[in-house]
């Protein structure tokens, strides 16, 4: 269930701010993707420094939606820790 003040004020959103919503929201999940939810990983790219996976996730709730996606992140490494940025469904080359 959304709560009722967050649709309220989604609905008033034009198309381009609940996009942004929509990654803002994927990019939340993919950030408490921890080790203990599972990933499955699709599909591997490597280009460059940076490492293209396509996975679908899931978000460790009670939700019915899981797995989502499948959506692009891309991994790589900085200063001796990786990094992820997400993507979206269509794969993208990203700088890092
Ligand atoms: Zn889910």
């Amino acid at each position: 269930m959304i709560p009722k003040m967050i649709s309220e004020v989604l609905e008033e959103q034009d198309n381009a701010v609940l996009q942004e919503v929509k990654e803002y929201i994927d990019q939340l999940i993919s950030d408490r993707n921890g080790a203990d939810l599972p990933v499955e990983i699709l599909e591997k790219n490597r280009l460059g420094s940076v490492t293209y996976r396509q996975e679908r996730v899931y978000c460790g709730k009670e939700c019915k939606g899981c797995p989502h996606g499948p959506y692009w992140y891309a991994y790589w490494k900085e200063d001796g820790r990786t990094h992820t940025r997400y993507i979206g469904k269509e794969l993208k080359e990203v700088v890092v």
